[in-house]
This record gives C-alpha cells, sequence and structure tokens, in this order.
C-alpha cells in the first residue's frame, strides 16, 4: 500500500497578520523594536516610576513587557540597539517590526510555505494629499 501524500499545510486569508508561522521547521516570529517607540515619540507609549526606576510600555500592547528606560537607553547607544521583543498583537503603523526566523538552517527544498508572512505593515499611511483645494472666497 502506497503512503498517502500530506495534505497541503492551510493558509489563513491575512497571512501579513499573523504574529508567528511555524509551517516549516524554520519557525518565524515577528518582533517589535521598543526603542523606536521612543525614538518616533508614539503616543502609545506610558511610562511611571517604580523601585527608583522608569519603565516604559505599549498601551496597544503589541508588546506586552514593561522594560527599564535606563536599560533600554544605554542599550541603544550599543552597536545592535536593544533589539526586539515579541509582538503579542498585530503591529500598528508607526512601530518598528521584524520577522525572526529562529532555525534558517532547517529549512528545506520546498522553502517557505508563507511568503506574505514577510509583508510588514507600511511605516507611512498608505494615501497622499495630491491637491489642496483652496475654497477661500
Ligand atoms: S503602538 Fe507600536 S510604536 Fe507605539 S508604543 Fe506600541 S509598539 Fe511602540
Ligand atoms: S520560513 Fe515561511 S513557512 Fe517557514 S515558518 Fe517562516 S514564514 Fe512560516
Amino acid at each position: 500500500m502506497t503512503e498517502q501524500a500530506a495534505p497541503p499545510t492551510e493558509l489563513p486569508l491575512r497571512p501579513q497578520d499573523e504574529l508567528q508561522c511555524r509551517r516549516c521547521e524554520v519557525h518565524c516570529d515577528k518582533v517589535v523594536h521598543p526603542g523606536a517607540c521612543i525614538e518616533r515619540s508614539c503616543p502609545f507609549v506610558y511610562a511611571y516610576e517604580a523601585f527608583g526606576h522608569t519603565y516604559m510600555g505599549c498601551m496597544q500592547r503589541v508588546f506586552d513587557v514593561e522594560i527599564d528606560l535606563d536599560l533600554l537607553r544605554a542599550s541603544e547607544h550599543r552597536r545592535g540597539g536593544f533589539g526586539g521583543v515579541m509582538a503579542r498583537r498585530a503591529p500598528l503603523p508607526m512601530c518598528r517590526i521584524e520577522v525572526s526566523s529562529c532555525y534558517e538552517q532547517r529549512s528545506d527544498e520546498i522553502g517557505c510555505r508563507n511568503p506574505e508572512f514577510f509583508e510588514l505593515p507600511l511605516a507611512s499611511p498608505s494615501f497622499r494629499v495630491f491637491a489642496h483645494v483652496d475654497d477661500r472666497p
């Protein structure tokens, strides 16, 4: 008896909205860079003081950890910066995100089954002003 081929892996309607992909052995996750939240003066950053330290976080819960601001700033001055933390909710256009692939050496001959996962939201709005109408009399 011949072995039946495995059914094709199902893909979601919008793979761009997923936060992680495990459709092959590589394992990819979206990570967000908290250093960019400060740099971009995102209105969703919050901060509070506790135990003599200032901690920052994201009101939108794009990432759900709270980070010591002094450590973050010190790391941002070093090569590589603070780096990214796991995204827990769909990133917004102002977030700096990237895809982190864990085990690239496990890639097989088929390659990525879900290339749209790597399509990240644009950092700028998807519209542009092309004309100004002056309605003054
Ligand atoms: S919405 Fe994005 S840029 Fe703003 S604080 Fe949250 S993670 Fe940072
Ligand atoms: S390489 Fe492609 S299919 Fe494999 S886990 Fe990453 S996004 Fe998914």
